[in-house]
């Protein structure tokens, strides 16, 4: 590896997109990963990996914004297979995973223009009323762009309604790349064709109040430089969150690969991104996110042994159960597990299962 590269990360320095690339591109993965341990030990020095038990429900399958990566949105509401469930099914939804010790409820779904804005706010003053110690985890920037069309509020006006009913945080789904040039490719229509739309709608979350996650999902038309960039939006909009004195800001970061089968775009990817790059890509984050507290490895869209083997790349968070899953499923992809057997992951990897809440607070 590069001297002053090096040299950068040991100090603490703030990493240059070019060098971001250069780690990416230009150094061998196992000389990552230990300077990405480095990195992971000055922000969280422990031996504790830190997991949710989390269930991942949809409340609609309707969709108008025809993403090409995304075989889970249905356009027409008399398919067969398309649904929007009430604020009460949800509950009864809820309702059967609370016996296995479920804290978080992360919920989003297709961008839905007959969904009422009050139906939003009911569901989160409903879950808190129902089920004091769940979290509810719900709804994406695109979710947040697409309330503000329905209800003629501005989208910071939605975020602070959701506050006053009781939210305080929320998934960073919608991202993917951060790249217009990408997100031409991809997602065309609004609102998610810009950077700027999730940029800001998670800038004003944080104003707010909320506590979110960044997420990216890579390994179809973009560059290693589109990654970089995406890295770096993150990094400024966390820079803009640390001025506020209201605990709001991104959590962790947790890239995922693009998962290809039943997708329009699949047609354009020969074959989907595999673990070397996903290692190369937690150590590098880790590395360049100086500003963000956890990496979170995916045992769900890598695997489990990848997603452990993440754990040594500079992750410190093993992600969540994902009780119902259903994006990646319409996909193609299957993949579950249980709290002891996540428990068993994380210590057969090395480390203290440490369970956490949704915000990172220790259990
Ligand atoms: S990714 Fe989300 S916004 Fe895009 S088509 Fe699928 S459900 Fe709709």
């Amino acid at each position: 590896m590069d001297d002053k590269v090096k040299q950068n990360i040991i100090n603490g320095n703030r990493l240059e997109k070019d060098e971001g690339e250069y780690l990416l591109n230009g150094v061998d993965l196992l000389e990552l990963a230990p300077m990405a341990d480095f990195v992971r030990k000055k922000h969280n020095p422990s031996n504790a990996v830190t997991y949710v038990v989390d269930t991942n429900l949809n409340y609609t399958n309707l969709c108008d914004a025809y993403c090409s990566f995304c075989a889970f949105y249905r356009t027409d509401p008399k398919d067969p297979s398309a649904y929007t469930y009430t604020v009460s099914d949800i509950m009864q939804k809820i309702q059967r995973v609370v016996p296995y010790g479920v804290r978080t409820v992360l919920m989003q779904g297709g961008l839905n223009n007959e969904i009422p804005f009050s139906y939003y706010i009911d569901m989160v003053k409903e879950t808190i009323k129902r089920f004091p110690s769940i979290t509810p985890h719900y709804w994406s920037a695109p979710e947040i762009i697409k309330m503000s069309e329905i209800s003629g509020k501005t989208t910071k006006s939605v975020l602070e309604a959701l506050f006053e009913a009781g939210q305080r945080t929320m998934p960073g789904g919608g991202s993917e790349i951060l790249s217009n040039k990408v997100k031409k490719k991809i997602s065309r229509f609004k609102p998610k064709n810009s950077v700027e739309q999730w940029t800001e709608i998670h800038l004003d979350a944080h104003e707010v109040g909320f506590k979110t996650t960044a997420t990216m999902m890579y390994g179809h038309v973009e560059t290693d430089a589109d990654i970089i960039e995406t890295l770096g939006h993150i990094r400024d909009v966390q820079d803009k969150a640390m001025q506020y004195d209201n605990g709001g800001g991104f959590t962790a970061f947790i890239p995922w690969s693009f998962k290809k089968d039943f997708t329009a775009l699949s047609k354009k990817i020969a074959n989907e991104a595999g673990p070397n790059r996903y290692l190369k890509i937690i150590a590098v984050s880790r590395i360049f996110l100086d500003n963000i507290p956890h990496i979170q490895a995916s045992w769900f869209s890598e695997g489990k042994k990848t997603g452990q083997v993440a754990l040594k790349f500079g992750a410190d968070d093993f992600g969540g159960t994902l009780f119902d899953e259903n994006v990646m499923l319409a996909a193609g992809f299957y993949n579950r597990t249980s709290k002891d057997e996540l428990v068993q992951m994380i210590e057969d990897a090395g480390y203290t299962p440490t369970e956490r809440l949704t915000d990172y607070t220790l259990v």
